[in-house]
């Protein structure tokens, strides 16, 4: 049990963790490095692709005022949901769902990349972005030159408005961004390094990387164990500490500008049901809480990330 990241062997702890998102319940060994706290996958598995079914890309719903796909690895979307129907009183037309998208994603670019706001032609690319939703609404927003790449894609896809989104990994990308963004991405890859240093060779100078991971220690590491519903395994390659992250920027030649905590009531949410042995593909998982349980899951995770105890971050990497 080597360490990828640092090399330390010495003292490393041995987990089982199991697949519990679709509900296979088969067991994979991990283990955390005890020098830079890094939790990762003991094996990669030989095949991933039974791991990843068509259904793992939600299907986008175009009824009215249901969230994008996408929106869900970023924020409390139930919340924002119940802001927006509130703001949308009975009577009044609601948003199309393109309409909410761009809202959704204008919320991106405020609670992450406030000083992206103005720079509409910055070229940005979108790594592990799925079906490219959020680019998608990036373009719709303004933006003129976003594109996204994803390994897991069965085809590539141009969308309506011409904006391309490529099967493929990061590797396969040119150099020339302003930006490159790896939302829920980076932990699935199992070359954390080489993908680093191939976004440092892509940025441009001065250029910026976004990654929004779970990591590790968190409240709800620390509470739920392997039953943690961001363990994921075995999708969840790497569970990043905030020590390992500036080692691998710092091998990049990527400096860390900072990071805070984001972590949703999801947190909680999911840990709960995979401690009670159900997994999200059986629970409609928002159903089985009680509005006083959703509230106090939500206090809880306000104070989690404003301690830096929360179970996900966005880390801010600069190209010098
Ligand atoms: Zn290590």
């Amino acid at each position: 049990m080597r360490c990828r990241i640092c090399d330390n062997q010495e003292g490393n702890v041995a987990y089982t963790a199991r697949e519990m998102m679709l509900g296979l319940r088969q067991e994979f060994a991990y283990f955390r490095c005890a020098a830079c706290g890094c939790l990762q996958i003991a094996d990669f598995p030989a095949e991933m692709a039974a791991y990843y079914p068509p259904a793992y890309f939600r299907p986008e719903r175009n009824d009215r005022l249901s969230a994008p796909a996408w929106a869900y690895t970023l924020f409390d979307v139930p919340a924002i949901m119940q802001q927006m129907r509130r703001a949308f009183p009975p009577g009044a037309a609601p948003p199309t769902h393109e309409r909410l998208a761009e809202m959704l994603a204008a919320q991106v670019l405020r609670h992450y990349l406030p000083d992206w706001a103005q720079r509409k032609k910055a070229a940005i690319l979108d790594v592990g972005c799925g079906r490219g939703g959020l680019i998608h609404a990036l373009s719709r927003l303004g933006y003129t030159h976003v594109q996204g790449v994803d390994l897991y894609l069965d085809a590539p896809i141009r969308t309506a408005n011409g904006v391309a989104v490529h099967k493929g990994t990061i590797h396969d990308m040119p150099p020339g961004w302003d930006l490159i963004m790896l939302h829920h991405a980076f932990e699935h890859m199992p070359d954390p390094q080489a993908v680093l240093q191939a976004a440092a060779q892509r940025l441009n100078p001065g250029g910026l990387c976004l990654i929004r991971i779970p990591i590790v220690p968190s409240l709800a590491w620390e509470r739920y164990g392997v039953d943690w519903v961001q363990w994921d395994a075995p999708r969840h390659f790497f569970l990043h500490s905030v020590q390992s992250m500036a080692l691998l920027a710092a091998q990049a030649g990527l400096r860390v500008e900072g990071h805070f905590c984001d972590a949703t009531p999801f947190q909680f949410v999911g840990s709960e049901l995979y401690r009670r042995d159900m997994a999200l593909a059986e629970a409609g998982p928002q159903a089985r809480f009680t509005p006083q349980e959703m509230a106090a899951f939500r206090a809880e995770t306000t104070h989690a990330n404003a301690a830096g105890r929360g179970d996900q971050a966005a880390f801010y990497l600069r190209r010098q």
